[in-house]
């Protein structure tokens, strides 16, 4: 019997073949292989010839026969080194030298994981985890006789039990294979498996201060489907351990953790760090990091703070008890969110990140897999700027205008639509979810109200159900559900049609008591709200929302005949914008800036950015950006005046606001003279000032928006003259 199964793992010649072809990433040899069926259906194996959204792919693909003791058929697994939430390892089935049989993961095979019960150890100088995972499973009436779960390959299974007996499986790259024949409906599987974790900067990393899991998938999953966990973790001496949920104590050096939530992604640090908590309102915070001060950890607790109280108020309970930023040094550049901690790469900190905080409600309260869509990071990411709108930091009509996203289509948005965007079109999901989908939710909510649309998001927190993972489709219902079927267009354009709006003014006249505007589309027409600003002869202004459609035929009205008329003014419509339509802003002014610092103020930091130095001020202070104080260089006093700011000392005035500016800053772009622009700034920060699309801001010590003048679109693409 052994030496029957060791026969079985040799690598059948096809198989030889099948790698060849994969570490060549040759598509068409492959293509060849497949059967009719699987050649037809689907682009078989584009996987090998793109990369990942999040890299997989990047260290070469090889393929791996897999064999299922008890079973008949041959799998082969295309295996590569992989970080999570991109797409995983593919899995065919293989018959008389033929690929005929595709095995998505998102294919169950009828069985769910429903609970982890891990137990962790390393061995740091070999870069080795250790780990028992006592898994509870279900497996759903007639279900195939082929239990398949995956993991990252470097995971490789030592033992598998059920009720205490080892039972034969299979293994290639990530994916684990048993025959669960005759088994109950419920049933529990313990396994004993062990890992050379060593992907530095891309997934699990293992270094002499620091044991990090997460990116990894260093648990199985079948589906993606979320699975509750608790974790059991024996660290190094002096080490610290954080891992999701509830911390359930320590006893010497093992740390525990329950999550209650189910989760997909599982994160997972040990390292040398330092500590820092503190309670507020309840809630504690915590900041870990090998490399922050004190006082850094408790600027990082002041960010959170707000962050974390405006989601709980917006989208629902915030489930644990604890929040936590953690820094790592083998994380990289990029973040992830725990839902109650996420892991940031060093230097990252402190900053108001409102990004991976909101995906304990997205990703967290909801789960998703990443096959179908990123809908989540539509959601955080849309939920950030809904923060920084909405945030109650300073005057809140002023953050609605600075924070308002970009809209302007990327060509990646055309490869699918948002309902189908999953991991495996590659880089375009990442573009699809980060960006269009958080702009197409910034649409609905100028459409439809801030207040219809988060109550709406708060109600799919509340009635999603437990370990389901949700989908665009599903928020699409619950709107549908409270706020009518009339949105089902809206749904329609911006959820399945890859498209964006693309049209041009032709006309807009005066017809008494009305603007009429006539637009041609250029593309095919979509059905819209949109936003037109009346400029009338004495400075005044009126905002209106109007309908555009398919006629392209618009009516403004309007009391009293305005010179001007600006669609779309805060350029928030999915649409092709014109190069001549971005209003003066500090952030572009700050792209060509070149940058004098007053000598007598050298702690003034001025906005983040690598402008060119100039060591003395020019005759024209065009394109010319000064960190100073009009007491020192003298002609700040001019510029400070034009933009309304009176300084006195350390002390800054706009518009009855007063900020001392040792602990706080203010910029902004200066109309000079003569033509041309400077701009001016003064004051510290301790972190990079926030300024969204303002031409003017104040900020407060940690960057903070508090005060900000950003003016809409008056003149370019989409604005005319009434004759
Ligand atoms: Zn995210």
């Amino acid at each position: 019997m052994l030496s029957l199964l060791l026969a079985l793992l040799q690598p059948s010649p096809d198989v030889a073949h099948l790698d060849a072809l994969a570490k060549a990433r040759d598509v068409a040899g492959l293509a060849e292989i497949a059967s009719a069926d699987l050649s037809r259906d689907r682009e078989p194996f584009a996987f090998l010839a793109r990369e990942g959204v999040f890299g997989v792919g990047r260290f070469g693909w090889r393929a791996l026969e897999l064999r299922v003791p008890g079973r008949p058929e041959a799998f082969v697994v295309f295996s590569t080194p992989l970080t999570s939430q991109d797409i995983g390892e593919q899995l065919f089935e293989l018959r008389e030298g033929r690929l005929v049989r595709y095995v998505p993961e998102t294919e169950t095979l009828g069985h769910r994981i429903l609970h982890h019960r891990i137990d962790v150890r390393f061995e740091v100088e070999a870069k080795r985890a250790r780990l028992e995972n006592v898994l509870d499973l279900e497996r759903a009436p007639g279900a195939p006789d082929l239990l398949v779960m995956r993991m990252s390959p470097n995971y490789r299974v030592k033992r598998l039990e059920r009720d205490g007996k080892a039972m034969p499986f299979g293994q290639a790259g990530g994916v684990v294979a048993v025959n669960p024949e005759g088994w109950p409906r419920r049933f529990s599987l313990r396994l004993e498996y062990e890992a050379t974790v060593d992907l530095p900067d891309y997934a699990g990393s293992i270094t002499p201060d620091e044991a990090m899991l997460t990116n990894d998938y260093w648990y199985p999953m079948i589906g993606r489907l979320p699975a509750t966990h608790s974790v059991r973790v024996t660290a190094p001496e002096g080490w610290t351990v954080v891992a999701q949920g509830e911390p359930k104590g320590r006893e010497g050096n093992v740390w525990s953790f329950d999550m209650t939530l189910p989760a997909v992604y599982f994160s997972l640090s040990a390292a040398r760090l330092e500590e820092h908590q503190e309670t507020i309102d309840g809630r504690s915070y915590a900041v870990w990091s090998p490399v922050m001060s004190r006082e850094m950890m408790r600027r990082q607790v002041r960010h959170n703070v707000p962050v974390l109280q405006f989601y709980e108020r917006t989208f629902g309970a915030y489930p644990f008890s604890r929040w936590g930023a953690l820094e790592s040094k083998v994380y990289g550049s990029g973040a992830l969110e725990a839902y109650s901690h996420a892991t940031y790469g060093v230097g990252w900190l402190p900053d108001e990140d409102a990004h991976e905080p909101a995906h304990t409600w997205w990703g967290g309260r909801i789960a998703n897999t990443y096959l179908r869509s990123f809908w989540n990071e539509s959601f955080a990411e849309f939920s950030e700027g809904l923060y920084r709108r909405e945030a109650p930091i300073g005057n809140r009509e002023e953050r609605r205008r600075a924070f308002i996203r970009d809209a302007e289509p990327r060509g990646l948005f055309a490869t699918a639509p948002l309902v189908s965007s999953g991991a495996e079109i590659g880089r375009a999901a990442g573009s699809l979810g980060y960006e269009k989908g958080a702009m197409v939710l910034q649409m609905l909510e100028a459409e439809m109200g801030t207040e219809a649309l988060t109550s709406a998001m708060r109600h799919w927190v509340e009635t999603h159900p437990a370990g389901v993972p949700g989908e665009w489709e599903d928020f699409e219902r619950v709107v549908l559900s409270r706020e009518g079927e009339r949105w089902r267009t809206f749904f329609d354009h911006w959820l399945r049609r890859t498209d964006w709006i693309d049209v041009s003014l032709e006309e807009a006249r005066w017809a008494g008591e009305a603007v009429e505007a006539r637009f041609v589309w250029q593309g095919r027409p979509f059905q819209t709200g949109i936003e037109a600003l009346l400029i009338f002869p004495d400075g005044t202004r009126q905002l209106r929302t109007v309908t555009l459609d398919a006629d392209g035929k618009v009516t403004v009205p309007a009391a009293r005949k305005p010179e001007r008329i600006s669609f779309d003014p805060w350029r928030r419509l999915l649409r092709r914008y014109g190069r001549d339509e971005t209003p003066v802003q500090l952030d572009v002014f700050l792209r060509n800036a070149r940058v004098y610092r007053d000598p007598a103020k050298p702690d003034w930091t001025g906005p983040a950015g690598r402008q060119t130095r100039i060591q003395e001020l020019p005759e024209s202070l065009d394109g010319v950006l000064i960190v100073g104080s009009p007491d020192t260089t003298p002609r700040m006093r001019e510029l400070c005046r034009r933009v309304g700011f009176e300084v006195a000392g350390d002390r800054l005035t706009y518009r009855g606001t007063t900020i001392d500016l040792r602990q706080g800053a203010a910029m902004a772009v200066v109309d000079l003279e003569g033509g041309g622009r400077a701009a001016i700034a003064l004051g510290r920060t301790d972190g990079r000032p926030q300024m969204g699309r303002a031409r003017l801001v104040l900020v407060d010590d940690l960057g903070r928006f508090l005060r900000g003048y950003t003016e809409p679109k008056t003149s370019g693409f989409l604005t005319a003259d009434i004759p």
